[in-house]
C-alpha cells in the first residue's frame, strides 16, 4: 500500500496538526483525576469535527473514509497530545447493527460523549471462552428479564448504559442461544461495584443485574444474533486505531525521547537499546493500523487480522513500559503514582484485555495460517 497523503488528507493533516498545535499544553493523562480532562479533551475535538470522522453525518458523523482516523491518531500521538476516546469502537458498532431507529436514538449522545457506554461481556467464568455467559435474559410480554454478573467492566460503575451479552436460549447451541442488549444503566436491578486494581484507580466494576427488564426494541442485532454482533465488536476492540491506543503510545514515546534528551545521564547503552526496540515496536505498530485501516475500508478485511493488530499493540504497549523503566531507572518505578509506574502496571494488562495473547495466536494459527487445532 502507498503510506503517502492524497492531497485531502494532506490538507486535513495539515489542519488537525494547526488545531492541536493551539491546543498546549495539554491536560495530563493517567490518573483518576484525568477523566474529567479527559471528557473536557473529547468535548474540544467534537466540537472542532474530530469525532466520528468515519461515521455517517445522519448520526453525527463526518462521513469520511476511515484513513481520516488514521491521520488523526497519528497527528495527536506525534504531538504528544491526549488520546482520542477509548469507547468509539462501540459507537461504530451501535452504527454498524441497530435499527434506523436506534442508530439517531444511540451513535449522537454516544458520540458527544453525553450518554457513556460500557461493554458487558466478561463473567467470572466466561472470559475467554466467552460464549459460555451465563446471565440469562428470559422473554416477559414485550421485554426480557435479565439477571446475572459481569466482572472486569472497563467505566461499568460511570457507564449510561451498557451493551450487554446475554444467553436467550439455554438450548439451543453454545454460540447460537446468545443476544445483545442495550441496557440502561438507571434501571431498577443493576448494580455497579467498582474495585479497586493495581495502580491505585477504580477503573473496572463487576456489574450485578437481578431481573432487569429490558424493551425487546433495546435488542441489537437479532435475537439469537448476538455473537455475530460480539465478534464484530472484539475484531474493532483489539484494531489499536478504534480504541486509541496508538497516540497514546507515539505521545509516549516522543515524551520519553524529550527526557532522555534534556538528561544525559538517563542515556546509558542499556536504556537507548530498550528505548529504541519500544520505539521501533510503536513505529511498526502505526504502520500495521494504517495497513489494517486501509484494507478495511476498502472491504479487503479479514476480522482475524485484528489478533494480529492486538498482538503487535500489546508488544509494543509492554516493550514501551519495560523500556520506560529502564531508561528511568528503579527510583522511578518506585515513585508512588508517577507516570512511568502507572504505565508500566498498566501494560502488564495488554496481554489480556480484548482477548487474551493466546486466543489471539490460536485465531491467527488456525484462521489466517490454516494450522491444525491442537
Ligand atoms: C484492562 C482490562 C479491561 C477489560 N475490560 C473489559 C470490559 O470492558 N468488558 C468486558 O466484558 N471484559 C473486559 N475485560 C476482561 C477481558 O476480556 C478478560 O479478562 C479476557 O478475555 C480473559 O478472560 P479471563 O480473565 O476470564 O481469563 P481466562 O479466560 O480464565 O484465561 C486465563 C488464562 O488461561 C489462558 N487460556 C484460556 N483459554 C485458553 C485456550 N483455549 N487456549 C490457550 N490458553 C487459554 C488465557 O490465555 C489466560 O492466560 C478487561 C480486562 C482487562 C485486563
Amino acid at each position: 500500500m502507498d503510506f503517502g497523503d492524497s492531497a485531502e488528507h494532506a490538507a486535513f493533516r495539515s489542519r488537525v496538526r494547526a488545531w492541536i498545535d493551539a491546543r498546549r499544553p495539554f491536560p495530563a493523562t493517567g490518573s483518576e483525576t484525568s477523566e474529567a480532562q479527559l471528557d473536557e479533551w473529547h468535548a474540544a475535538l467534537r466540537a472542532e469535527g474530530l469525532v466520528g470522522l468515519s461515521l455517517p453525518t445522519d448520526v453525527g458523523g463526518q462521513g469520511l473514509d476511515i484513513m481520516y482516523e488514521n491521520i488523526l491518531l497519528e497527528e495527536l500521538g506525534a504531538a504528544g497530545a491526549p488520546p482520542i476516546w477509548r469507547r468509539g469502537y462501540l459507537a461504530r458498532t451501535l452504527d454498524r447493527f441497530g435499527t434506523a431507529e436506534q442508530r439517531i436514538r444511540f451513535v449522537p449522545p454516544a458520540l458527544a460523549g453525553t450518554e457513556k457506554w460500557c461493554q458487558g461481556f466478561s463473567e467470572p467464568e466466561a472470559g475467554s471462552d466467552l460464549a459460555s455467559v451465563r446471565t440469562r435474559a428470559v422473554q416477559d410480554g414485550a421485554g426480557y428479564r435479565i439477571s446475572g454478573q459481569k466482572v472486569w467492566t472497563s467505566g461499568g460503575h460511570r457507564a449510561d448504559w451498557c451493551l450487554l451479552l446475554a444467553r436467550t436460549d439455554p438450548d439451543a447451541r453454545k454460540h447460537a442461544g446468545l443476544t445483545c442488549f442495550l441496557v440502561d444503566m438507571t434501571s431498577t436491578g443493576v448494580l455497579a461495584r467498582p474495585f479497586r486494581q493495581l495502580t491505585g484507580e477504580n477503573y473496572f466494576s463487576e456489574l450485578f443485574f437481578d431481573d432487569v427488564l429490558v424493551p425487546a426494541g433495546n435488542i441489537l442485532g437479532e435475537a439469537g444474533g448476538g455473537w455475530r454482533v460480539t465478534a464484530a465488536i472484539l475484531s474493532l476492540e483489539r484494531g489499536p486505531a478504534d480504541i486509541g491506543f496508538l497516540s497514546d503510545f507515539q505521545s509516549a514515546v516522543v515524551a520519553t525521547a524529550r527526557a532522555l534528551a534534556s538528561r544525559p545521564g538517563l542515556q546509558t547503552p542499556d536504556a537507548m537499546l530498550a528505548f529504541g526496540r519500544a520505539a521501533a515496536s510503536v513505529e511498526l505498530l502505526r504502520l500495521r493500523a494504517a495497513e489494517s485501516l486501509y484494507n478495511r475500508g476498502d472491504g479487503d478485511w479479514d476480522p482475524a487480522e485484528a489478533s494480529v493488530d492486538k498482538l503487535l499493540m500489546a508488544r509494543a504497549d509492554q516493550e514501551l513500559a519495560n523500556g520506560l523503566a529502564e531508561a528511568f531507572g528503579p527510583a522511578w518505578l518506585l515513585e508512588s503514582g508517577g507516570d512511568v509506574t502507572s504505565r508500566y502496571l498498566w501494560s502488564r494488562a495488554a496481554t489480556i484485555r480484548g482477548g487474551t495473547a493466546e486466543i489471539q495466536r490460536t485465531i491467527v494459527a488456525t484462521r489466517l495460517l490454516g494450522l491444525p487445532r491442537g
